[in-house]
């Protein structure tokens, strides 16, 4: 792990910005959250030379850091405001996790993997990215004792929406999720009412499966 943030790593998280913003992604304030999280900590020394590059790597326990577009697409169409409660499902290495804090939003996160979990508790306040709360746990039940939330980001792709997800928002709340087995269509349900739910279906992503129950 470097803990150092150099000059070369500020020119090349702008350059990454560029990309994504030629992309398509819009929202400046999630663009600055980019060009302002040193990803290369995120991920193991090996891969140092790959982590400005707009692509997917593996972050161990057969776990990927996701590519950076893809963080940028699912917290735009989240609409962080400052001080927005939000859950995220699939903690990984906390690079999402980053994002979201930078965004000035109380984050709470579950992970399933122990040694992702661990690792990431540790790391995170390190590199001054201090979540409200990370558990260890399965993201299918969400976080009833923290709920109602104001934004749910899942991370990994889910072959169905779980019930919980969607009643833990709150009225006005989002849901972005990545729906499907092998390839996911990015979703997005806005809570309109107690019962009542928009949806919003996005492009195609592939993303590593949300998997059942915790795993020691
Ligand atoms: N947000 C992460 C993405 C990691 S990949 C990052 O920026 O690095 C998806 C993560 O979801 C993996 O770490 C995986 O272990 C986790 N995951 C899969 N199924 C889960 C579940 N049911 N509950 C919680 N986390 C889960």
């Amino acid at each position: 792990m470097i803990l150092k943030d150099l000059p070369k790593h500020k020119g090349l998280r702008n350059q990454l910005v560029n990309t994504i913003e030629r992309k398509g992604i819009k929202n400046k304030n999630v663009l600055e959250a980019l060009s302002k999280v040193p990803r290369h900590m995120f991920m193991d020394s090996g891969f140092m030379d790959f982590a400005y590059q707009d692509k997917p790597f593996p972050i161990g326990a057969d776990q990927t850091i996701s590519q950076p577009y893809t963080v940028a697409f699912q917290t735009e169409l989240l609409e962080v405001k400052s001080g927005d409660k939000i859950l995220e499902i699939g903690t990984g290495s906390g690079y999402q996790t980053a994002i979201l804090i930078e965004l000035n939003a109380v984050v709470y996160s579950v992970e399933r993997q122990k040694e992702l979990y661990t690792k990431t508790k540790i790391f995170l306040p390190k590199v001054g990215y201090v979540p409200k709360k990370l558990i260890f746990g399965d993201g299918y039940i969400g976080m009833k004792e923290n709920a109602p939330f104001d934004g749910i980001i899942v991370t990994a792709g889910a072959p169905f929406v779980p019930k919980p997800l969607l009643s833990q928002l709150k009225i006005g709340g989002r849901l972005v999720i990545p729906v499907g087995e092998g390839t996911q269509i990015m979703t997005l349900y806005i809570r309109k009412g107690e019962k009542n739910f928009e949806k919003h279906e996005f492009g195609d992503f592939r993303f590593v499966p949300m998997l059942k129950d915790s795993n020691k």
